[in-house]
């Protein structure tokens, strides 16, 4: 064989390897995702889950990080070749929602619930490592798995999920060149990869605004301060500043979830107390966002003689925005495993993640990976009390991942 051929076939992706690899696995991926749907944990009390995952890479001989950002764990896979550092994230938390369903493996915690999907990223992400694993030796490079807590967000004072794990240095040794990422969901059907190679989903802050008041009796407001039509006016200012001050063309939307304030009918409240979310598809409008925010509160609060403090809870996640170039080579690696028709585009949605902090380090590309299916009765609509997914998908997440972590590896640098 000539030199030039025998690079080139020692270059390209053994798709049909991968496939017969993950064939052998699957009926133990769907188990591993039915084993931790029963067994939920919290965000940032993943200590069953982190365990099972740090276990599984251990036996398949890669080099394990444990604990990492709390109960995190980050496996790496050296191949026998040459070649770069891609990152495949999964990540591992539950939600405190109560399981409607009556599966088999339903959650055996009450009031937890892995009602997002993470159960099935966690097994994926697993099932791509025994893929790997078993084809290290013609592995182009060192792919880094990444098993990451607290996406749903760390409790309340503590921190978590990606932005920890950056922070952690999950990145940096060996410095990632690329991190590829999915979500289970009924954005697309079963079958079905969701693509884009721009905005998939939104930005998200919360964030709490006090407004402070003096309390009197309800008949005598002159002689306090009522801070209940002062909160009414910020909730109306604000909606201004998204349908008004914003260009038309960008996503944006500000929601206030929750109000509370005041005692009885005939009491003058000492204050209100209103929390919400912000979401948008661009870093510029977001920090525009926030900065009218700022002055909208202060100011009408100042315009009836009171005070009002607005308060972002953290740092919140930026919008994810595919990578162009990396969205170019992960279409036809999708259409490969998914069939040329089964590759839509997607339109950008207003829930977020907190995949893009990886964004910090490392260019990245995130898609949808189709759990729906109206035949058989999953609408897989995530954080409800009734999500799951077709399971068949599992494998077909396998594949997407581990051939986009070759694809990456072995293309010409
Ligand atoms: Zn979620
Ligand atoms: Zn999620």
């Amino acid at each position: 064989m000539p030199l030039a051929l025998a690079l080139l076939l020692a270059a390209a992706v053994p798709d049909a390897e991968i496939r017969a690899a993950t064939d052998a696995i699957t009926a133990q991926v769907v188990s591993t995702r039915r084993e931790i749907h029963a067994h939920p944990e919290l965000s940032n009390r993943e200590e069953h889950t982190g365990r099972v995952v740090a276990e599984h890479l251990g036996h398949l001989g890669l080099e394990v990080r444990y604990p990492v950002a709390k109960t995190g764990v980050v496996g790496i896979l050296r191949g026998g070749r040459p070649g770069g550092v891609v990152a495949l994230r999964a990540d591992i938390d539950a939600l405190p929602i109560q399981e409607a369903s009556d599966v088999p493996y339903k959650s055996q915690v009450p009031g937890v619930m892995h009602a997002c999907g993470h159960d099935a990223h966690t097994a994926i992400l697993l099932g791509v490592a025994d893929v790997l694993a078993s084809l290290k030796d013609r592995l182009p490079g060192t792919v880094v798995f990444l098993f990451q807590p607290a996406e749903e967000g760390p409790p309340e004072g503590e921190e978590g999920g990606a932005p920890l794990m950056v922070k952690e240095g999950a990145l940096d040794d060996p410095p990632v060149e690329a991190v590829f990422g999915l979500h289970v969901g009924g954005w697309v059907e079963m079958g079905e990869a969701g693509w884009t190679d721009g905005a998939l989903l939104a930005s998200s802050d919360t964030f709490t605004i006090e407004v402070a008041g003096r309390g009197v009796h309800g008949a005598q407001p002159h002689q306090g301060l009522d801070p209940i039509p002062v909160a009414a006016e910020i909730v109306q200012a604000l909606q201004l500043i998204v349908s008004r001050q914003i260009d038309g063309r960008q996503p944006r939307v500000l929601t206030i979830g929750r109000i509370q304030g005041g005692t009885r009918f005939n009491i003058i409240a000492s204050q209100v107390v209103m929390d919400g979310t912000l979401r948008t598809h661009d870093a510029g409008v977001r920090r525009d966002i926030k900065a009218r925010m700022a002055r909208t509160v202060k100011g009408v609060a100042e315009a009836h003689g009171t005070t009002a403090t607005l308060r972002f809870l953290d740092e919140g996640n930026p919008p994810t925005v595919n990578d162009p170039d990396l969205a170019r080579l992960a279409r036809p690696v999708l259409e490969r495993v998914f069939g040329a028709g089964n590759v839509p585009h997607v339109d950008p949605q207003m829930v977020a993640e907190d995949f893009p902090a990886y964004g910090e380090k490392a260019p990245y590309f995130f898609f949808f990976l189709g759990t729906r299916n109206d035949a058989k009765g999953i609408p897989s609509v995530n954080h409800t009390d009734r999500f799951d997914i077709d399971e068949d998908a599992l494998p077909l997440g396998v594949r997407a991942m581990a051939t986009l972590a070759w694809e990456f590896l072995a293309r010409e640098r």
